[in-house]
């Protein structure tokens, strides 16, 4: 796995406002703290004002303009520009404030935005700033020349590379969380496939392809509290191959499976895609049909029947092959056992009466072609 990749909606633009933010704010704080320090100083109001706000509140006003210009511009070097702004930034206030010490901690302000980014080339920039904004104050400021000899500098320049190199193993360790994530992720995706696969393998039939007998009862659990709750028809037919034992015992096994395959998916074809069909177990099927009227239900199969009985099946000759259903349509109130049965006693009907036919028994004397 190569160096993760950050999605587009954890890109820098919307980091980049926050930071802009930080830099008027500190501009504000700084102006407030001047304000301040105006009323304690020794020095001449109208040179204080001068030195400690005018003139370094323009500064900074100024490099933070360029940066929202860039910002609103959305300048492809936005990130750098922001950087150098910040490497400004302190350059500002450490010559503004050259006789106090704690201000070269802001030279640290670029590095750490630079880490915001998680680049190494923006860490590494941002301490070439820092580091030339170090020397050349230190080397031409008037007052801080003289504050800094050159064991100062150096070992400014050691802490330098410290908090760079502190900055890059943050990223590194961040890059090794969003491994860590992405991996975590791909394994849950995964799974998810997995689980979606063995889940529908669970509930087909391997022969047919269709739904199997589990599918089929926790389908007929819902579909009937549904029926119940939104009060619309539902039928179900059980199907039965009229005398395939003989096909089997004639052509063997492996030919009654091609027939029986290709006979589920005739069943399959000729309802509508609102019906559930599925393999009940040996040659019998079942379908639930949905809100449909029993004369739709028994058109639907009528529709089947003679699908299966105009099917040709090479294998066996010039032999056709039939099948027998029993429909029961669902009242109010009916236990699911007793759905199943009135169409299984439908069945028993049509075979009794000679197969090869649809048998209603809900429509008072049975009703049949
Ligand atoms: P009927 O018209 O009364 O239904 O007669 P039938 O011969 O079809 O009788 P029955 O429905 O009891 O037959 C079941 C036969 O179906 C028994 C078995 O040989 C065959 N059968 C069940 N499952 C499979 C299967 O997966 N493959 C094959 N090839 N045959 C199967
Ligand atoms: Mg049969
Ligand atoms: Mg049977």
């Amino acid at each position: 796995m190569g160096k993760p990749h950050l999605p587009a909606h954890l890109n820098h633009i919307a980091w980049n406002r926050k930071i802009l933010n930080v830099f008027w704010v500190v501009i504000f704080v700084s102006v407030c703290v001047e304000v301040l320090n105006s009323f304690l100083t020794t020095r001449p109001l109208q040179d204080f004002l001068m030195s400690y706000i005018i003139l370094p509140t323009v500064l900074l006003t100024f490099t933070t303009l360029i940066a929202e210009w860039s910002y609103r511009k959305k300048n492809k070097f936005m990130d750098y520009i922001i950087i150098m702004a910040a490497s400004l930034f302190s350059a500002i206030l450490i010559s503004v404030h050259s006789e106090m010490y704690v201000m070269y901690t802001s030279l640290f302000f670029p590095m750490l935005i630079s880490t915001i980014y998680f680049e190494k080339k923006k860490v590494w920039l941002s301490f070439l700033l820092s580091s030339l904004v170090f020397l050349v104050i230190t080397t031409f400021h008037p007052i801080s020349n003289k504050m800094n000899d050159l064991m100062d500098q150096l070992s400014m320049m050691c802490i330098l590379i410290t908090a760079t190199a502190i900055c890059i193993g943050i990223m590194s360790r961040g890059y090794e969380i969003a491994k860590h994530l992405t991996k975590a992720q791909e394994d849950h995706q995964d799974l998810m496939v997995k689980s979606t696969i063995m889940e529908k393998q669970v509930k087909t039939d391997a022969l047919t392809g269709l739904y199997n007998h589990m599918a089929f009862y926790e389908y007929m659990d819902v579909l009937l509290l549904q029926a119940e709750t939104y009060h619309y028809p539902v039928h179900l037919a059980v199907i039965d191959i009229d005398n395939f034992k003989k096909i089997n015992d004639t052509y063997g096994h492996g030919i009654g499976d091609v027939v029986l395959k290709r006979i589920a998916a005739t069943i399959k074809e000729n309802v509508t895609n609102d019906d559930f069909t599925a393999r009940y177990g040996g040659e019998e099927f079942v379908v639930i049909l949905n809100d449909v009227n029993e004369e739709k239900a028994f058109a639907i199969l009528e529709k089947v029947r003679t699908g299966v009985e105009n099917l040709v099946h090479p294998e066996i000759k010039e032999e056709r092959i039939t099948i027998s259903l029993g429909l029961q349509t669902y009242r109010a109130g009916m236990h699911k056992q007793a759905f199943f049965e009135g169409a299984d006693n439908s069945l028993y009907v049509a075979k009794r009466q000679g197969k090869n036919r649809v048998i209603i028994h809900e429509c008072g004397e049975a009703l049949q072609i």
